[in-house]
């Protein structure tokens, strides 16, 4: 299986609107603007797409993994309205204060294991965050981290990052 390069994406304030607090409700979730077009875009680009977020919520008790899964349902429906796919999510639900886990962003774990799902070549794919700890997991699995403003336009971070084959 040939290699191709990753599109990894934090959920919270790149995809979705950061609040400031734990989203997991329905009503909560807001999509920011040109997320479907700039998921379509890496897709054409030749990109595996991926989400890797942070849920400490489910350690915390707050929300369960049905919650989590039940909006990234959401998600995947309204980008498919859109015509645009991901093809992988993964959640670290973790959090620190119970313990340290490999899965939490700093940590690099959960890029790898899509990395080898996937069959992603590390060395020309992009992470997109907007925190310190999502470039350094980026940095971590061997991937060029890029950090942008919360709650900005993806479309923009993605034609200027994205290097199409
Ligand atoms: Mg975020
Ligand atoms: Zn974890």
């Amino acid at each position: 299986m040939s290699l191709r390069p990753g599109l990894f994406l934090d959920r919270d304030g790149v995809i979705n609107r950061e609040r400031g607090e734990h989203t997991w409700r329905m009503a909560d979730f807001e999509l920011l603007p040109g997320v479907a077009e700039a998921v379509r875009y890496a897709t054409d680009a030749g990109y595996a797409v991926v989400v890797i977020t942070n849920q400490s919520g489910i350690g915390l008790g707050l929300y369960g993994h049905a919650d989590v899964t039940a909006l990234h349902e959401r998600l995947e429906s309204e980008l498919a309205a859109s015509g645009a796919r991901i093809n992988l999510i993964l959640y670290c639900p973790h959090h620190p204060s119970k313990g340290k886990c490999l899965c939490r962003k700093p940590g690099g774990l959960l890029l790898e294991r899509a990395i080898a799902r996937l069959g992603i070549d590390p060395a020309p794919s992009v992470m997109i965050g907007d925190r310190e700890r999502d470039v350094q997991s980026a940095e971590s699995a061997g991937v060029r981290g890029v950090l942008v403003p919360a709650n900005g336009d993806l479309r923009n971070a993605v034609k200027r990052e994205l290097r199409p084959a």
